[in-house]
């Protein structure tokens, strides 16, 4: 057994290896390296200015990570008239970085698919002016708001929040913190932001803001997604899983170093923020991940379900929408979760197998150990058979005891009694077995008594008939079913049958052994008990050895 678990775990471990060596991490382990000229050209479209918000591609660019899966990447910077997904639909790029709206292209018929969710959450945020008259989303109603018509995650939280949007005076976003607290006419309550960097801007501005939060009423949103054209992913998906394991791994190098990834984007980017703001923005967009909970770009159906069903709910989507071929999946590699979903399953198959193991092995004990039970519980049985034999069996002659003949004959007088039936014995004695004994020694004497016994076991051989040896050299058959008359014809068959032996006997009138015998049977002369029967028994034998020996008696 210890032979078969030593072997599983064997197994286990080879497997496991197997699984760790292939492991698509990164991209740049599986692929080798290639020169520039080689490099397949790849466009992102962003959806926003550069900052940290970007920062994954800005590390896989600096660290290799593309170049080393084969890709050159462009990226294309966004802003607020930028639709990333009808870039990609139009084919002007090879991705885009969307939000969760990009369902509800799906479903619209663009044919985008969602490929990693690089923010677990949304930043999306409503940034208002701090106001008295100003407590809560729904507040928001006869005020002016800088957002966009289109922003699905602004119009979900509104119907959600149950805000009448028609009473909203929506404005274009002017992209600065700064008009929640400009001169009267250019003054706005609020605007859309991401909590990642406005509230920064906010502050540094010295600007008094509030925020409303969609997660406040449990809307709960992917960010950032990295999504393709469905083109793509079904024809070069192995170009997709690439693309995204190379942009999760620059992901994993900048959230540990941001402080790096923040001066990279200064040095390189220009963007509209200084070092602090990134900084700051670094920070609240680490957050963002929930790395400690998920890994950077895990995507589940139930969450996209459920942001589906947000959606649904504020009229953004038919309520019968489709996740169908919207999530990205490639079979050639295996993005870091399932690869982990498969070593940890692997590992509950090896438990499994071990705790099978453990079970086939616990059976194996229990039905050895029921095998034993069952050989000792088979001795026990012989013993308790032999131990029952013996107590009733005469070691000399192998006839009933003393005791068996006591028992049987008193439940057989019962019975007999009960039914009113027959039963009849006989008391046998053999004739001056003293002298026999005297004559030719207590071993012939053993001889002559076991002889006796053979004789009368063969008349003492159907059902309800027995021979025992009830004394030393004095012996009693029973039958039941026996009258009297058939009783001392059995009587006499025996007599002849043992004087027939003529079996010498040197002080014996006869010259061979003889016996007397005495018969009682139930019923007659007053035998009412198996007491009364063997008393008579005994009296018709005493009486037969007077009348001369060699004879039967009846009572
Ligand atoms: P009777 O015809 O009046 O019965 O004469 P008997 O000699 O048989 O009378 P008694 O009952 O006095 O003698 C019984 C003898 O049987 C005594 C003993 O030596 C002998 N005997 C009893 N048990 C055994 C035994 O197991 N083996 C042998 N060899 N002899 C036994
Ligand atoms: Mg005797
Ligand atoms: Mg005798």
């Amino acid at each position: 057994m210890r032979k078969l678990a030593d072997a599983l775990i064997r197994l286990a471990a080879a497997f496991l290896l197997a699984l760790g060596s292939g492991a698509p991490t990164a991209v740049a382990e599986t692929l080798p390296p290639r020169d520039a000229g080689d490099l397949q050209k790849v466009r992102v479209q962003l959806k926003w200015t550069h900052q940290f918000q970007f920062a994954g591609f800005y590390a896989a660019i600096e660290q290799g990570y593309f170049r080393d899966a084969g890709l050159d990447v462009e990226l294309i910077e966004g802003g607020p008239l930028i639709d990333p997904t009808a870039v990609v639909v139009a084919g002007k790029a090879e991705f885009g970085i969307g939000n969760s709206s990009l369902l509800i292209d799906f479903n619209a018929g663009r044919p985008v698919v969602a490929v990693a969710a690089i923010l677990q959450h949304s930043p999306f945020v409503i940034l208002a002016r701090s106001d008295p008259g100003l407590r809560s989303v729904r507040d928001l109603e006869g005020k002016t708001l800088m957002g966009e018509s289109h922003s699905a995650e602004l119009m979900a939280y509104l119907k959600i929040a149950g805000v009448a949007i028609d009473r909203i005076r929506l404005l274009p976003h002017s992209g600065q913190v700064s008009s929640l607290t400009a001169a009267r006419a250019a003054r706005v309550d609020a605007m859309t932001a991401y909590i990642s960097t406005e509230p920064f801007e906010a502050a540094r501005q010295n600007i008094p803001y509030q925020i409303f939060n969609p997660r406040d009423l449990n809307i709960n949103l992917y960010g950032d997604t990295l999504f393709t054209s469905r083109q793509l992913a079904q024809q070069q998906p192995q170009t997709v899983a690439a693309m995204r394991d190379a942009l999760i791994a620059g992901w994993r190098y900048a959230l540990t170093n941001q402080a790096e990834i923040a001066d990279l984007i200064l040095r390189k980017y220009r963007p509209k923020m200084d070092r602090t703001e990134l900084r700051l923005e670094a920070q609240a967009t680490y957050n963002l991940f929930q790395t400690d909970l998920v890994d950077i770009g895990y995507m589940s159906r139930e969450r996209w379900q459920s942001i589906g069903e947000v959606y649904a709910a504020s009229g953004m989507m038919p309520r019968d929408f489709s996740l169908d071929g919207f999530m990205f999946s490639s079979e050639k590699a295996l993005p870091e979760w399932a690869h982990r979903a498969l070593i940890w399953g692997s590992v509950a198959i090896v438990l499994g197998g071990l705790l099978a193991a453990y079970i086939v092995s616990l059976n194996l004990r229990l039905s050895a150990s029921l095998k034993t039970l069952a050989a000792q519980a088979g001795k026990l049985e012989t013993a308790n058979a032999e131990l029952a034999r013996l107590s009733t069996t005469d070691p000399l002659t192998g006839l009933f005891n003393r005791r068996y003949f006591d028992e049987t004959l008193a439940t057989e007088a019962n019975r007999a009694r009960r039914n009113g039936a027959s039963l009849s014995m006989l008391m046998i004695d053999v004739d001056h077995f003293k002298k026999y004994n005297d004559a030719l020694g207590h071993p012939a004497g053993d001889a002559c008594l076991r002889t006796l016994a053979k004789v009368l076991r063969r008349n003492a051989q159907r059902g309800g008939e027995f021979a025992a040896r009830i004394g030393g050299e004095e012996f009693a058959v029973v039958a039941s079913n026996l009258g009297p008359a058939e009783a001392t014809a059995l009587a006499e068959r025996i007599r002849r049958e043992l004087a027939d032996l003529r079996i010498p006997h040197p002080a014996s009138a006869f010259g061979h052994v003889t016996v007397s015998i005495g018969v009682s049977s139930l019923g007659s002369a007053s035998a009412q008990t198996h007491e009364q029967l063997v008393g008579q028994a005994d009296a018709a034998l005493y009486r037969a050895k007077q009348e001369g020996r060699d004879r039967w008696l009846a009572a």
